[in-house]
């Protein structure tokens, strides 16, 4: 098919954008239909909880006695399958409210209904750290159960993961202790850094004129102006600003980690990125050969901004020319021209992948049109009680949002691709929920490069690359002024002054002479919002592999073609059932290997190479 050229007119504008359509769900937010759903769910969450009290589902501190054993193993089973039955009531109620929500910031009534349903989350949240713990304490027998009854083999990765890590609970009366002060402890500060970070005004002037108290974030977004001084006159704007909150942040920070350490040293781990390792099912060979592998590739990444240096007219880049626009050409796409083209490309791939889109095009499960109300961005949510998915989107006619599309139904695909299974064993970790959409996102911009001309192409592999190395070294960056906090933290707080020189240092490790040294950015650590959170620490890492991972996939696709496409909807549909690299070693691919990594890394230098031609 063609594609639409430049034109002043915006393309998508010439037809109506769509809106979803959630009537296959519920018939409405009042209807009768809505209401007894929502009655059977609160009902049966009362029942639940009766449940857990009568059968003594609660961490125990002996194993039941012998005579006992087909007991608690038969009342294991009825547990899940309960537990399976709230979470997909529960999970379809979310979605169909959070369709009203996302679309219609003014709809009160949904808003109602989004709180009602956030109040009986937290009592099943409660349910569900009792069953951790109660299966904990059942661990000697877990095997044999499993050997023996069905219903427990289905479940037996999630059996066994539950078992293995509540050996890293403190005593219950400690966790509850625990759970209550961190709301004034670690996630207070991290609120605090939340706050000053996003209420901070800077004088910073656009023209001529005086200057004018901004949001930081307004002054932050100048960096992706096309004017060189208008970015540096912002970045200076920015840091300024920064320095006259650091004090505060800097506590704000030492206050998340501290807390984070003290967490997981009392929970008897080695290290806080053990437990960050777990939460994402990897392993610490799987993350060092991937990291080994980034590290190997950095002055590939660096030969990316020296050529971006030069395409601006630069000798090399400042810091804020990291995200400037490179060239101006840009392919534009109406709906339907969208459609047809995504739906063609992932039909390559495979019938049922572009099937699948097709579907989600034409059965119109994806909310395209921006509107007042209407959230930013895009998102692709399941909705498992009709086994489907629904996508907010946010189209503007531009290869960016073709791309978006691409990426957010390879979201629902991995979603399809898990029809059937029960709640407790769908899903992904962080590390594995972007393989899919990175596969149909790098998949899609691949086709469009094909019939783009010289200068689109140009713009579309600016896009990639330097989403590419953010992912992959500036990810690098994060990690390790991280591990560097984490290793001196035990023994004292940080000034803000040595946050900024952790910071600094990390940079010139990975971005090293590509970026013009003296413009580095101090204060990455103090708005980043990545670092405050003390239950989700080393929150970089997962970007890198799923982003990695995906293109992995993708070089295995090329090389072994269509014999590789029913394993990879395979390996899809498994991934949440089991650790990361025995998951993929079942589909011949070793991530503890970095031979793996490299070859991820292979597609994106073939775009480095492609860039440097243009
Ligand atoms: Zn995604």
């Amino acid at each position: 098919m063609t594609l639409a050229e430049r034109s002043d007119e915006p393309v998508a504008g010439q037809e109506p954008l769509p809106h979803w359509d959630t009537s296959g769900i519920y018939s409405g937010l009042e209807g009768d239909d809505y209401k007894a759903a929502f009655a059977h769910l609160e009902k049966s969450l009362g029942e639940l909880e009766a449940f857990f009290d009568e059968h003594g589902i609660r961490r125990l501190s002996d194993p039941p006695a012998e005579g006992n054993s087909a007991l608690a193993a038969a009342a294991l089973e009825e547990a899940l399958a309960r537990v399976n039955e709230f979470a997909w009531l529960a999970g379809t109620l979310r979605s169909f409210v959070y369709a009203f929500v996302s679309t219609d910031s003014y709809n009160t009534v949904a808003a109602r209904e989004q709180s009602k349903l956030e109040i009986l989350g937290t009592r099943r949240q409660k349910l569900d750290v009792r069953l951790r713990g109660w299966i904990g304490s059942l661990a000697a027998e877990l095997p044999g159960w499993i050997r023996e009854r069905p219903a427990l083999a289905t479940h037996a990765f999630y059996l066994t993961d539950a078992a293995r890590r509540s050996r890293y609970l403190m005593a219950e009366e400690l966790e509850g202790l625990a759970a209550e002060l961190v709301v004034d402890g670690g996630g207070a500060f991290g609120k605090l850094q939340g706050s000053v970070t996003s209420q901070l005004k800077v004088p910073f002037a656009r023209g001529a004129g005086p200057a004018e108290m901004l949001p930081i974030t307004v002054v932050r977004n100048l960096c992706f102006d096309a004017d060189a001084a208008l970015r540096e006159r912002a970045y200076r704007a920015e840091v300024a600003g920064w320095e006259s909150i650091r004090a505060t942040v800097a506590a704000c920070l030492n206050g998340v980690k501290g807390t984070a350490a003290t967490l997981a040293r009392r929970r008897g781990r080695a290290s806080v990125l053990d437990a960050a390792l777990d939460d994402n099912h990897i392993d610490r060979t799987t993350l060092e050969a991937m990291l080994g592998a980034i590290r190997e590739s950095l002055p590939m990444f660096r030969r990316y901004l020296q050529a971006k240096a030069e395409k601006l007219g630069l000798g090399r880049l400042r810091w804020w020319d990291l995200f400037a626009p490179v060239g101006s050409a840009h392919k534009t796409f109406s709906w339907s021209q969208a459609r047809n083209f995504i739906v063609e490309k992932f039909g390559t791939f495979s019938d049922d992948l572009g099937n699948f889109a097709a579907q989600a095009f034409d059965r119109r499960w994806i909310d395209a049109e921006p509107r007042d109300g209407k959230r930013g961005g895009a998102f692709c949510m399941s909705v498992p009680g009709v086994e489907q998915s629904r996508i907010l989107a946010n189209f503007d006619g531009s290869f960016d949002q073709v791309s978006t599309l691409a990426h957010e139904l390879g979201h629902g695909y991995h979603n399809h691709c898990q029809t059937g299974l029960a709640p407790l064993v769908r899903g992904a970790p962080m590390t594995l929920a972007e393989t899919a959409s990175i596969f149909c996102e790098t998949l899609a911009a691949e086709a469009t490069l094909e019939t783009a001309t010289p200068a689109e192409q140009l713009t579309i592999l600016e896009t990639q690359l330097c989403g590419a190395t953010q992912v992959c070294l500036d990810i690098s960056s994060r990690f390790i002024f991280e591990s560097a906090v984490f290793a001196r933290r035990g023994a004292s707080e940080l000034s803000a002054d040595e946050f900024c020189e952790l910071m600094t240092a990390a940079q010139r490790e990975t971005y090293a002479d590509a970026i013009e040294p003296a413009t580095y950015h101090p204060y990455m650590w103090l708005w980043k919002p990545h670092y405050y959170s003390y239950g989700q620490n080393f929150y970089n890492f997962p970007y890198a592999f799923g982003h990695l991972f995906g293109l992995g996939l993708l070089a295995i696709y090329r090389r072994q073609g269509k014999s590789f496409v029913p394993r990879y909807t395979e390996l899809l549909r498994s991934t949440a059932q089991d650790y990361a690299a025995p998951l993929a070693a079942r589909f011949d691919i070793d991530i503890r290997s970095p031979e793996f990594w490299r070859e991820s890394l292979g597609i994106i230098e073939q775009q480095v190479e492609r860039f440097e031609r243009l």
